[in-house]
């Protein structure tokens, strides 16, 4: 150790596939031991001068695919009080190993602890221990769009993914519902916020409940609106960031779907990697490129969503579809109305870019000014955006009237039945205040626009609105692209993650 100097920093160790053993990649500092006090955290410690997360976190990204966190690894602090250093570092590190360690540290004093902090997912053990296995198990979701419920375990640890609700089960709970949100797991993580994905995460309190920090803010907003809270044990994940539940390592990765933030989602542990998917597609704003260079390039097993399997469904890009939505607005003098999830952030955005290059004025209807609010950003909505409107399409008190006077641009029908040149966002519920507005405009032509699987003209409240509006004589035209994956792009990611093992959810193939 270099005289009057005090080292402190953080290690992993990757096998040495010729000669044996481990090569130490250490990031360190130094310090005067002279202000070893004055340094010292409250316990008595020097540490890695910033949190040794983020140090590892800032190093796995520039050592891929030697994963610093997935060999093992650990830390060297400096304890003023006993005056040596104390390494801490993984049980498969052995006194002989650590050894080599020390001396390319040049350090004399040190002791080494153990510490369970320091479990890496590598199965390289030069003792003989018999380590679990990770694996999964598919509850739901194997033969059918969404709905999924899977379990992933890793020794004691296990952990469900996702809280799917089932879309046709109404508020009934079925069997298997009633009984993973008794079972106990060590956490919940749920990749996006659709119901067939996250319907019954208010239900599940006994473990903590992780979503992408975004979804966890649409959330609250749908909560919000209903009068009600979001339970406290949902908290969030960061894209990238990865975090720890039990021996298990969970990175997720933002991906593009027609659910705003939502992600895919990897699952370390033992050597083993499993990727989950979700649900994304390839063909929307977000760039494929960018989630395919993070994500690894060799899993175990890619359990990957196949909505689009064998199906004929149009994939073609957000912006496309905006393209076309520009055609039918300027093909059309009267008022566009336009029938759309409120929740799929990316296509209101499609919608909106459309009304702006055609000078028309954007209404949401309160629930989606709302969300569109909690999504913030470059989102479109009435508190940023000077051609955004809310309104309502009937009359609201209490909480959703203070709601909606919370935002400065709002418009009743009076006003809005002033103009012509506006797009609309509507839903099944608001035909009653459709047809008011229809026959206070008189319109010479007008347009509404379905924009969402077709699937959903089968429910009994889309199909109502879709025949009275036919009745008003409002032309109908459909206009939506999927926001699921197309087949050539599930094969791009199977390639690209070139995984030994393929299991397909979410699908009805
Ligand atoms: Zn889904
Ligand atoms: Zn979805």
């Amino acid at each position: 150790m270099e005289e009057n100097y005090i080292r402190v920093g953080i290690f992993w160790a990757i096998p040495n596939r010729e000669e044996g053993g481990w090569d130490f990649r250490i990031l360190q500092k130094s310090c005067p031991a002279s202000a070893a006090e004055q340094l010292a955290n409250p316990v008595g410690f020097i540490d890695f001068p910033y949190s040794h997360y983020d140090a590892w976190d800032d190093a796995r990204h520039d050592t891929e695919p030697e994963d610093c966190y997935f060999y093992p690894r650990g830390r060297i602090l400096y304890d003023v009080k006993r005056k040596l250093h104390r390494v801490f570092a993984d049980e498969c590190l052995s006194v002989e190993d650590l050894q080599e360690l020390i001396d390319d540290f040049n350090i004399e004093d040190m002791e080494i602890c153990r510490d369970e902090h320091y479990v890496s997912a590598y199965t390289h053990s030069p003792r003989p221990t018999a380590r679990p296995k990770l694996s999964y198990e598919i509850l739901r979701g194997k033969d059918k769009i969404g709905e999924n419920l899977i379990e992933i375990s890793y020794g004691e640890t296990k952990i469900l993914v996702e809280l799917g609700k089932a879309l046709d089960g109404g508020e009934e709970l079925s069997d298997l519902e009633r009984e993973v949100l008794k079972k106990k797991y060590d956490a919940v993580v749920v990749s996006h916020y659709h119901a067939d994905h996250a319907g019954l995460i208010e239900k599940k309190q006994d473990c903590p409940v992780y979503i992408g920090a975004g979804a966890r803010r649409i959330l609250e907003a749908m909560s919000e609106y209903r009068g009600k809270t979001l339970p406290q044990n949902i908290v969030t994940y960061k894209s990238g960031k990865f975090f720890r539940i039990g021996r298990m390592h969970i990175t997720p990765f933002l991906c593009d779907h027609s659910a705003f933030d939502s992600y895919m989602l990897l699952f370390e542990a033992g050597g083993k990697r499993i990727l989950y998917t979700g649900d994304f597609r390839f063909h929307g704003r977000k760039k494929p490129d960018a989630l395919l260079e993070r994500l690894p390039e060799k899993v175990d097993t890619l359990i990957s969503e196949g909505t689009n399997l064998g199906s004929e469904k149009p994939c073609f890009s957000e912006r496309e579809l905006e393209e076309r939505a520009v055609e039918l607005f300027e093909n059309t003098k009267g008022p566009v109305f336009i029938l759309q999830s409120a929740s799929n952030i990316d296509r209101l955005v499609s919608f909106y870019r459309a009304a702006k290059q055609c000078g028309r004025i954007f209404y949401e209807d309160l629930y989606t000014a709302l969300l569109a609010t909690a999504a913030g950003g470059s989102i479109p909505r009435p508190d940023e955006f000077e051609d955004v409107f809310a309104f309502t399409p009937r009359p609201v008190r209490g909480r959703q009237k203070d709601m909606l006077f919370e935002f400065e641009q709002k418009r009743g029908m009076k006003a809005i039945a002033k103009g012509r040149n506006f797009v609309m966002l509507v839903r099944p519920s608001m035909m009653g205040y459709l047809e008011k507005l229809y026959r206070s405009i008189c319109p010479s032509d007008a347009l509404l626009i379905y924009s969402m699987w077709s699937g959903y003209r089968e429910k009994d409240d889309v199909k109502r609105f879709l025949e009275e509006a036919q009745s008003l004589g409002l032309e109908e035209r459909t206009l939506h692209t999927s926001g699921h994956a197309s087949a050539e792009d599930l094969a791009r990611l199977k390639e690209h993650v070139f995984a030994e093992e393929y299991v397909t959810v979410h699908t009805k193939q």
